[in-house]
């Protein structure tokens, strides 16, 4: 038996039916454009999330995470409801929710081992909703496809947890393949595999955690999507997905400065997906770099959304030989991303450390990465 198999045994007293899990992810380019329509081109990490599951004869749902002192919290299929229970159980509860509403669903046992570093944002939250999501989809034979299981994880993020997110980080932890990324059009969310096969150029993602938050500027999401909206009106187009660089720079003068820029990162930052993905077919990394060095200089000065660590975490992973880096997620803290050479790795964090260290920020985590396996089944104890 596998350790969580064991730790279930003990904590619930009878084996698993079965063991999903799901992997976190990084998003190698395509920032702040998913709510303008745009392209995403996010990659499953190695780091994934392990639950196991168990049907019960009764309505009672029972749920341990070993990152949570393996404390078992007990609800019933009745009783759920959105952002009921302890912030975490709201993941997993969620999950079963969601479910419970398309099916006839029994109580179920849940012990949770999530090896996703919680709040770098690599997304331990998506790998632990697509974990739960591919066990009870597995369990209960439902045959749910890949694309209404992220539909339904986001919507048990939104609706349960809370948090309106969109639908990039459950699509990848759900569709991610090894050596590949997922370019998704959040447009219509058909998505499509690109080679991103790195290790044989013996390259390597390294994603700094700059353990900043600066939360007094927590509003400035809402700021910028705002002003995609105000660019979208006053050019009279359905979304920042049907103009293009050339048409918005001749349009410059319809829009107030800031508005402008807000929109010029987001048209621009479009195309660069796209040419990600020409540059990935093509196996030209050199390419890549540039274009995410593009995207960091957009997100920094157009769209205004990085800090002092992440440009210092970026300017130092390049002095110090990266191929490109750039700041990801929302911004304000959070992580960053370099494509390194692997020789470069002890070179390049020790730079970042020690220039993390000289300018008095918090001390940053490293983690490396290559693109991996989404969710699947892991152990199957019950005959089909
Ligand atoms: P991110 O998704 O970037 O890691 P979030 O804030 O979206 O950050 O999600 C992190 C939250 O997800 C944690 O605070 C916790 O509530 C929940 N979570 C994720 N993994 C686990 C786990 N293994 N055990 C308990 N809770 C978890
Ligand atoms: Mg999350």
């Amino acid at each position: 038996m596998s350790e969580i198999q064991n730790r279930f045994q003990d904590l619930f007293g009878t084996a698993p039916e079965i063991v999903a899990q799901a992997p976190g992810r990084v998003n190698l380019i395509g920032e702040h454009i998913d709510y303008s329509d745009g392209f995403v081109l996010p990659f499953a990490i190695k780091d994934v999330t392990t639950v196991a599951l168990r049907r019960r004869t009764d309505e009672v749902i029972r749920i341990a995470s070993l990152q949570r002192s393996h404390e078992i919290f007990e609800f019933t299929l009745e009783s759920l409801s959105p952002l009921t229970g302890e912030p975490w159980t709201r993941y997993p509860l969620g999950v079963v929710w969601v479910f419970s509403e398309l099916h006839k669903l029994s109580g179920l046992d849940i012990l949770v081992d999530g090896r996703v570093p919680l709040g770098a944002g690599l997304s331990s939250s998506a790998a632990l909703e697509c974990s739960i999501a591919t066990g009870i989809n597995e369990l209960f034979d439902l045959r749910i496809g890949l694309a209404d299981l992220a539909r339904l994880t986001q919507r048990a993020e939104n609706i349960f947890v809370g948090v309106p997110c969109g639908i990039m980080d459950q699509s990848i932890s759900l569709m991610g393949r090894a050596g590949s990324a997922l370019l998704l059009d959040c447009r219509d969310l058909s998505s499509k595999n690109i080679p991103f096969d790195i290790a044989p150029e013996n390259l390597e993602l390294l994603i700094i955690d700059t353990q900043a938050h600066h939360s007094l500027v927590d509003g400035g999401y809402a700021e910028r999507r705002a002003s995609c909206e105000r660019a979208v009106a006053e050019l009279g187009i359905s979304s920042l997905r049907d103009i293009s660089v050339t048409e918005l720079l001749n349009r410059q003068a319809e829009l107030d400065p800031v508005t402008f820029i807000r929109a010029r990162h987001a048209v621009t930052e479009m195309a660069r997906v796209l040419s990600a993905v020409t540059a990935l077919e093509a196996r030209d990394f050199a390419e890549l770099g540039r274009l995410l060095n593009a995207s960091h200089a957009s997100l920094r000065d157009d769209y205004t959304v990085s800090c002092l660590e992440l440009d210092c975490a970026v300017d130092t992973a390049i002095a110090n030989g990266a191929i490109g880096a750039r700041m990801v997620g929302g911004g304000f803290g959070g992580s960053a991303i370099a494509l390194i050479s692997k020789d470069d790795t002890a070179t390049i964090t020790a730079a970042i450390s020690g220039a993390f260290k000289k300018a008095g920020f918090k001390a940053p985590r490293f983690f490396t990465s290559l693109p991996s396996e989404g969710a699947h089944i892991t152990e199957r104890a019950l005959p089909r």
